[in-house]
C-alpha cells in the first residue's frame, strides 16, 4: 500500500490516537496537515521529525476545531500549501464526565462544539476538494461510546452516536462519488485523556493508577488490554486502499470486545 501523493490531514494530532494515525499515514507516504493543541516548539519538532523520517511534507495548523471559520481556513491552507485534502481524519475530541444533573451547560457546549459539530464542519469543508478530485476518504473517529452507553458522560455519548449518525449521512450522500465515509470506534486506547480518567479515579478510590487499571479495563472490555494509536493508525490506513473502497458508513469496532457483550 502506499500513500504517496495524497494528503492527510488529521485532526487533533499533536497527542494520543491523533498522533499514531498521522505516524501512519506518513509512514505509508501521505503528506500530513498536523494540527492540535501543545508546546509550539515541541510540535515544530514533532513535525520535523515526521516529516524527515518519511520524506513527506508537513504542514501544522493551530485551528480551533470548536470554530467553523478556522476548520474552514486550515482546509483551505491546506488547499494552497499542498493541492488538496484527499484524507481526512476527524480525530480532535475531549472529555468532561458528570452525573446529568451537575454537568456545566458550559462543558456540554464544548464537547459538542469539538466532538460532534467539529466533526460536521470538517467534512463542510473537504468534501468540495474530494469530490473535484473523484476520490476522498473521511474517517472520523468516535467511540464505543458511538455504539453503547456510560453513566456520567451525556455531552460524549451523544457527541459520539451523532458522529456515527453523521458518518452513515455522509457515506449515502457520497456513495458514488469516489469518497467513503466511517466511523472507527475505539475501546480504551492509553493517552492523557484517559490518564485523566484513571488518575480522577485513583484519587477518588484512594488507591493508585496501576491498582486502577485492570478493574478499568474489565468493566467494558472483555480483553483486559489497550488498544495502541498505530493499530488505529492502521485500521485508518487499510480504509485509505482500493480493499476497502466498498466499505462505507461503517462503525467499526476495534474494542477488544467492548460492544459485542
Ligand atoms: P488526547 O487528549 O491524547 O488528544 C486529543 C487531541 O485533540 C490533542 O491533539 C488535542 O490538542 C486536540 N484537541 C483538543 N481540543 C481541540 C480543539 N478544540 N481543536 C483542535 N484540536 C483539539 O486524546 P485521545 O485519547 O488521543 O483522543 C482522540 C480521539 O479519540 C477523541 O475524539 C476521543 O474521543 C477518541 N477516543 C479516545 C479513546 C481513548 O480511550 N483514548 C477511546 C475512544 C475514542
Amino acid at each position: 500500500m502506499s500513500l504517496r501523493g495524497k494528503v492527510a490531514l488529521v485532526t487533533g494530532s499533536t497527542s494520543g490516537i491523533g498522533l499514531g494515525i498521522a505516524r501512519v499515514l506518513a509512514a505509508q507516504g501521505a503528506d500530513l496537515v498536523l494540527n492540535g493543541f501543545g508546546d509550539a516548539d515541541q510540535i515544530k519538532e514533532l513535525q520535523q521529525e515526521i516529516g524527515s523520517e518519511h520524506r513527506v511534507r508537513t504542514f501544522y495548523s493551530d485551528a480551533d476545531v470548536s470554530k467553523p471559520d478556522q476548520i474552514a481556513r486550515m482546509v483551505s491552507e491546506a488547499q494552497s500549501k499542498f493541492g488538496s485534502v484527499d484524507i481526512l481524519v476527524n480525530n480532535a475530541g475531549i472529555q468532561f464526565t458528570a452525573n446529568i444533573e451537575d454537568f456545566p451547560d458550559e462543558k456540554w457546549n464544548a464537547v459538542i462544539a469539538i466532538n460532534l459539530s467539529g466533526v460536521f464542519h470538517g467534512m463542510k469543508a473537504a468534501i468540495p476538494l474530494m469530490k473535484q478530485k473523484g476520490w476522498g476518504r473521511i474517517i472520523n473517529i468516535a467511540s464505543a461510546h458511538g455504539l453503547v452507553a456510560s453513566p456520567q458522560k451525556v455531552a460524549y455519548v451523544a457527541a459520539k452516536h451523532g458522529v456515527v449518525g453523521i458518518t452513515k449521512v455522509a457515506a449515502i450522500e457520497l456513495a458514488n462519488t469516489g469518497i467513503t465515509v466511517n466511523a472507527i470506534c475505539p475501546g480504551w486506547v492509553r493517552t492523557p485523556l484517559v490518564e485523566k480518567q484513571l488518575a480522577d479515579r485513583a484519587e477518588q478510590n484512594g488507591t493508585s493508577v496501576e491498582a486502577e487499571t485492570n478493574a478499568f479495563l474489565t468493566e467494558k472490555q472483555p480483553m483486559a488490554r489497550f488498544t495502541s494509536p498505530e493499530q488505529i493508525g492502521a485500521l485508518t490506513a487499510f480504509l485509505c486502499t482500493e480493499a476497502a473502497s466498498t466499505i462505507t458508513g461503517a462503525p467499526l469496532p476495534i474494542d477488544g470486545g467492548w460492544v459485542a457483550h
